[in-house]
């Protein structure tokens, strides 16, 4: 879900304002804030980054020291207080940026300086998952022209995984996934064939070997199912296949494959919010979509009012692959 208009929760943060993706303009900047400008419009976004440390200076690495994504930090960072309360009781803050609300206080280094023409209820999802999925494969997985891709798990962010093989011209994407209800809408974002584990007794890295004579040239997991990682790292073809993890596994997961399957010149890597930069690289982004190179209407199904979030969460849990945006009552 994305909120589109002005701004969940952790447990021992409990009173929280909620929301992590969004769009605004700048009302109001604080001493010192050099580039931005009220007025300018701004994708506020639940990892930042501070331009100063190791990895913002680092042309691989999106993994701000400062500000990467923090989930029980709950505060500013400048004096570890929140700018929320609710009588007398502080309301603590949401990875950073507490959209749920029609005013909200960000640090500079979460908000991303955007083109003012890019509409504003279609960019917002930019801010988290499509440019996750969008960015593991044109960033890490980087597919070649004419080559196959595996993406695993259809759902918002594997989608936005197919939406980069395809426009990276990918000739075969392969859509893995349990839930077969997903594929006709998958066709949209380029996935070319599907795999369903259940109807196959053998695993789905030798169903896809059989598939593409060998294994896939590039795979992205999408899942956080650790045997879907595992699977999506053995269905590369050997000699050159690259499988790229997205998706969060649980706390006690354990990644195994033989060590075999790595000498054979495959490669694993890992990515978070797609290797984008926040302030460096999503305006990029942005103008994509402006230049019609990326399709972001398909991805919204939905659009539901604030008054009405509750719809919202319905759409999530119905498991049907709806993409619903928020929209903040005016
Ligand atoms: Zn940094």
């Amino acid at each position: 879900m994305y909120t589109s208009g002005k701004p969940r929760a952790k447990p021992h943060c409990f009173l929280a304002s909620l929301g992590m993706k969004q769009e605004g303009s700048l009302r109001v900047l604080v001493k010192g804030v050099t580039d931005l400008e009220p007025g300018d419009h701004v994708l506020p976004v639940f990892t930042g980054e501070c331009k100063e440390c190791r990895h913002c200076k680092s042309e691989e690495s999106n993994m701000c020291d400062l500000l990467r994504i923090n989930t029980d930090r709950g505060v500013m960072l400048n004096d570890g207080k929140s700018r929320f309360s609710i009588r007398g009781q502080p309301i603590y803050h949401f990875v950073g940026t507490s959209t749920f609300s029609e005013y909200t206080v960000v640090h500079v280094g979460c908000l991303a300086k955007i083109n003012p023409a890019a509409p504003l209820d279609k960019v917002c999802v930019l801010s988290c998952g499509i440019s996750t999925g969008l960015g593991a494969t044109l960033n890490v997985a980087k597919p070649k022209k004419g080559s196959s891709v595996a993406i695993f798990g259809l759902g918002a962010v594997g989608l936005a995984a197919a939406e980069g093989a395809r426009i990276s011209g990918a000739s075969r994407i392969i859509g893995v996934d349990l839930n077969a209800s997903r594929f006709n809408e998958a066709k949209k974002f380029g996935v070319t064939e599907f795999v369903n584990p259940k109807d196959h007794d053998k695993p789905v890295h030798e169903v896809i070997a059989e598939m593409t004579n060998g294994g896939v040239d590039r795979s992205v997991e999408c899942t956080g199912s650790v045997s879907a990682m595992i699977s999506a790292f053995e269905c590369v073809h050997d000699g050159w296949g690259v499988a790229v993890l997205v998706g969060v596994p649980n706390k006690d997961d354990a990644f195994k494959t033989h060590p075999m399957n790595v000498l054979n010149e495959r490669t694993l890597k890992g990515t978070f919010f797609g290797n984008y930069k926040p302030r460096s690289d999503i305006p990029s982004v942005v103008e994509k979509y402006m230049n019609k190179e990326l399709e972001l209407e398909k991805f919204i199904t939905h659009e539901v009012p604030f008054s009405e979030i509750n719809k919202a969460f319905e759409y999530m849990l119905s498991g049907a692959g709806l993409r619903c945006i928020i929209k903040m009552d005016a």
